[in-house]
């Protein structure tokens, strides 16, 4: 078990200062405990760096209001820039839509959640949201990801493209298009294919399918457990392709939320997003606090 940042803080600042400001030294001995904690929580080192050094600026010479103990003071200047760095720009969980049909594509590599999110996401949409939803899914190399889709698809209730042998991910997007017009529909969602690891054919076949599409949203789906693995895709999918946002999944796990501050602090990107479970019912909105508490523990 992890050891609780606020109490371990608490127990520091037991041994020092009482009242008055933070001096340097308090300062000091407290970041050390949150440069601990952040890195067991798997956050990357640059990162917790950074926000260390971002933390002591604020905490020098802060004032120790008579109602809360030193401790308590730092925990709460940590927890106010956890919330900052973790809370990007627009609200979490809402998607561009606009006009019907509005594309957005859904990319990632193979098994980080791509297809249940691609599922989880339309139903939410379909329920929440009231829109008519279309799911088709470009993985031409796994006809086994198509089935999976047009599964799902029956479970919730939401229509999926009709599978048709031989076709290419372009077409399909060009179809799925055409369908979604005629149908209706006010949304269209392209699961795209995945692979175990990034390579050239893959982010051509992705870049294709948004030159014809061109996505409202695109989002990138990752294992919210893979920490720094995490990053890197969202930084080479950015680079590539173009992303607007990310959906970390397995955040129901035992990791401690650390992926998400890296995420945040090194792609910029905004977390809309987090999977919590198998469950089609088991994504929401990405909350920034409730990570931030997570972190905290
Ligand atoms: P894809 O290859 O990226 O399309 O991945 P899948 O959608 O097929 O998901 C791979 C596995 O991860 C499946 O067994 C999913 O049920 C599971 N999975 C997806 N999202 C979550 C999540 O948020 N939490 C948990 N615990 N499992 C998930």
């Amino acid at each position: 078990m992890f050891e609780n940042l606020s109490d371990r803080l608490g127990s520091v600042f037991d041994r020092l200062t009482k009242q008055g400001a933070l001096s340097e030294d308090d300062v000091k001995t407290a970041l050390r405990e949150v440069r601990v904690a952040l890195l067991e929580a798997d956050v990357s080192l640059p990162v917790v760096r950074n926000f260390v050094k971002s933390v002591e600026k604020k905490a020098t010479g802060a004032a120790v209001t008579k109602s809360i103990t030193p401790g308590q003071q730092v925990v709460k200047i940590v927890h106010d820039e956890l919330i900052e760095v973790l809370r990007g720009e627009g609200e979490p969980g809402e998607l561009r839509i606009g006009s019907a049909p509005a594309p957005i594509l859904m990319v990632g590599l193979q098994g980080g959640g791509k297809t249940t999110t691609t599922a989880k996401l339309a139903k939410r949409l379909t329920e929440r949201d009231k829109k008519k939803v279309l799911m088709a899914s470009l993985d031409v190399q796994r006809p086994a990801a198509m089935e999976q889709l047009a599964v799902l698809g029956t479970q919730i209730g939401v229509d999926t493209l009709p599978i048709v042998k031989g076709e290419d991910p372009v077409a399909i997007a060009k179809r799925a298009k055409t369908q979604a017009s005629l149908g209706g529909y006010d949304v269209y969602m392209l699961d795209t294919a995945g692979r175990l690891s990034i390579d050239e054919e893959l982010m051509a076949q992705v870049e294709a399918v948004r030159d014809v599409t061109s996505p409202r949203e695109t989002l990138l789906v990752v294992d919210g457990l893979t920490g720094q693995d995490a990053v890197h895709t969202a930084e080479n999918f950015d680079e590539r392709i173009g992303i607007s946002g990310v959906v970390l999944t397995r955040m129901d796990g035992d990791g401690r939320g650390g992926a998400a501050l890296s995420m945040r602090a090194i792609t910029g990107k905004p977390i809309k997003f987090v999977g919590l479970g198998e469950k089609m019912d088991a994504l929401e909105t990405f909350e920034p606090e409730r990570v931030a508490g997570r972190i905290l523990g």
